[in-house]
């Protein structure tokens, strides 16, 4: 019987690996702290980009379909409501301690522990936390799926009216040298246009402005995307928002400077969303100290070899998949988990054949 390995972490990144190893034949024990399998994609209102035509457009039915072909295979032990607690032990015999009192010996761990998003509430300038129309992007992205708990429409949260004016502002708590976050988080022009294009294409004659410092659609069909909402009419303009203002309808006052014609922007909005970065998963820190291994300068988990094993955590046996080790689209992700089961499976075998 081949060793089994300990994965961190449900969501997309994590389930991939299990099943990935399940179909090299090799167990693992699945642990996710939440009640269900899927991670932060389960709320996902559709998947960028669009020209998938896999029927997964909406992030709930991606992750089902992950979560079946992993319980087909019928190799992972899945411990839901659980974290690590304690590992003791050296590559290629660990055994890992779980907070629902179980323990198991393992030849591997795998980290998929994902990210959280930055939480803007220090930053005065938008007034997040003081204007209930001031919203994050996880929260727009939510109020934008059918299943969320607007059926998927535009509703100011102050009076529950529709709303028709959107301002996006990009870049909030990325790129910032003042709060020290310098690195981009590069996957928020992204969704904030898929999110901006899907407004218009719900409600053609809605006026959707982006603020932006750069526009990094980076990825294969991302920069379509961008074209789209162009051509939808979602409005790009290019300068960073220097203050965010109630006024006394709930309407959000937002002044910028237009930095491509160097003229002040000053505009009225129904909702503001704040495309703020990522962060580490919560307890990023208890996790690299329970495992011994090391983060980069901006905090997530660090690969020993950059080029060569872009998925070996600083420690031997322990490894990397996902957004654990920085933000990434889901797909990226997938290929991730099935990078990290070849090599974990490879390094077994090479240990106990
Ligand atoms: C607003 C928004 C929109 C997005 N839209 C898209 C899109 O359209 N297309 C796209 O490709 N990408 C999109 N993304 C990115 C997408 O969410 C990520 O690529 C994906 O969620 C990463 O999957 P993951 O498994 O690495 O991490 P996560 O989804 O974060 O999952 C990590 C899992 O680990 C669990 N966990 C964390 N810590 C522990 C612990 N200590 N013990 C046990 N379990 C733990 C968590 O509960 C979670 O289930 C979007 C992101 C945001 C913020
Ligand atoms: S991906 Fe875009 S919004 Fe996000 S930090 Fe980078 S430039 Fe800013």
């Amino acid at each position: 019987m081949a060793k089994k390995v300990c994965i961190i972490g449900g969501g997309v990144a994590g389930m991939q690996v299990a099943s990935v190893l399940g179909t090299l034949g090799v167990p693992s024990v699945l642990v996710e702290r939440s009640p269900l399998l899927g991670g932060r994609v389960l709320k996902l209102s559709r998947t960028f980009p669009f020209f998938n035509d896999d029927g997964f457009n909406d992030g709930q039915d991606f992750a089902a379909a992950l979560e079946r072909d992993l319980r087909a295979i019928s190799l992972a032990d899945i411990h839901l409501n659980t974290t690590l607690t304690g590992m003791t032990g050296d590559f290629p015999h660990f055994r890992v301690a779980l907070s629902d009192g179980t323990s198991t010996d393992v030849g591997a761990v795998v980290l998929a522990t994902g990210f959280e998003p930055f939480d803007p509430t220090g930053l005065n300038e938008y007034g997040y936390g003081i204007y209930p129309n001031v919203i994050t992007a996880t929260e727009l992205e939510w109020m934008l799926n059918p299943r969320g708990p607007t059926g998927g429409e535009l509703i100011r949260p102050n009076d529950g009216k529709k709303a028709g004016r959107l301002g996006i502002v990009f870049c909030v708590g990325s790129r910032n040298r003042r709060i020290n976050a310098p690195f981009c988080s590069r996957i928020c022009c992204s969704y904030s246009t898929k999110q901006a294009s899907t407004v218009m294409e719900r409600n053609p004659s809605a006026f959707v402005a982006c603020f932006y410092m750069d526009v990094r659609t980076y990825d294969r069909g991302f920069e379509e995307m961008y074209s789209m909402a162009q051509d939808r009419g979602v409005k790009y303009i290019r300068g960073r928002v220097s203050m965010c203002k109630q006024l006394p309808d709930g309407s959000i006052a937002v002044r910028a400077e237009n930095t491509l014609i160097s003229q002040p922007f000053w505009g009225e909005f129904d909702i503001v969303s704040l495309s703020t970065g990522m962060r580490p998963c919560s307890d990023v820190e208890k996790l690299a100290q329970i495992l011994g291994i090391g983060r980069g300068p901006d905090g997530f988990f660090m690969c020993r070899e950059w080029f060569r094993h872009p998925h070996d955590a600083t420690r031997d046996g322990v490894f990397i998949a996902g957004c654990a080790t920085g933000m990434k689209p889901i797909r990226n992700c997938i290929i991730d988990g099935a990078s990290v089961a070849a090599r974990v499976t490879a390094l077994l075998r090479q240990v106990s054949p």
